[in-house]
């Protein structure tokens, strides 16, 4: 038989080995449903990839281990130290939060609705994670004091410093916050704030541009600005060289 050429009795054959079945769930499903993993002697689960991802959301014990490990990877992109906790004390100090049992039980009751998954918020967001700082909340709860901080800024004058700059570059003003800075040029905190982070606009013609000044001034931050929740990232990029005071 020419290469590339098939009967039924191979293609039978060849559809059998890529299946296999879920040790969980007891169902063959395509290989590609059971995700890669080194330790296995076939280099992929035993469990496909649904049962999988439900066992890791219901075992709480597996469900805090993965959080630690985020924390440890985020806070190494922050340039913060590590977690100084280990996981086990991640878990004793979660258990001994009231709020714990309440918030397990309605993540499980929802069959793992992610707006209600537990979540650590870091009550200083400039402050790497320690147990000190931590607040055993929902993810939701995170995500809106995340983006709470990042619309009025409760620590602004720490996060957002910025500065007006001449169209020539020279600096006009150096201000500690958003706020400052709007009362002194008549402007508004959002508009320079979207200029300070280089917002894409779109233009009547259908171009896109960055938006480059307002009140006539260029604005940058002049410190890091760290976002959270969803917008983290987002802001971290470095300060044009033009902006360094
Ligand atoms: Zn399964």
């Amino acid at each position: 038989m020419k290469p590339g050429a098939s009967s039924a009795s191979t293609a039978a054959i060849a559809s059998a080995a890529d299946m296999r079945t879920c040790i969980s769930c007891g169902r063959p499903k395509p290989v590609s449903e059971f995700s890669k993993h080194s330790g296995f002697s076939d280099g992929r689960r035993s469990t496909c990839k649904q049962c999988y991802n439900k066992a890791q959301k219901s075992d709480l014990y597996r469900f805090f281990r993965k959080i630690y490990v985020t924390q440890k990877a985020s806070s190494a992109k922050r340039g913060h130290p590590t977690p100084d906790y280990s996981l086990d004390e991640l878990i004793i100090w979660a258990h001994a939060q009231p709020q714990l049992p309440a918030l397990w039980q309605a993540y499980q009751d929802t069959g793992h609705l992610r707006y209600l998954a537990p979540s650590f918020d870091r009550i200083d967001s400039n402050l790497p994670y320690s147990l000190g700082n931590l607040d055993l909340v929902t993810w939701g709860e995170n995500d809106r004091r995340g983006t709470r901080d990042l619309k009025f800024g409760s620590k602004i004058t720490k996060h957002k410093a910025v500065a007006a700059f001449n169209k020539d570059g020279s600096l006009h003003k150096a201000y500690l916050s958003l706020h400052e800075a709007a009362r002194d040029v008549g402007g508004n905190p959002t508009n320079i704030q979207r200029v300070a982070d280089g917002a894409i606009i779109t233009k009547p013609d259908g171009r896109t541009t960055t938006l480059r000044s307002t009140k006539g001034f260029i604005w940058g931050w002049t410190q890091p600005v760290q976002y959270r929740g969803k917008y983290q990232g987002q802001a971290d990029r470095p300060i044009p060289a033009i902006l360094e005071l």
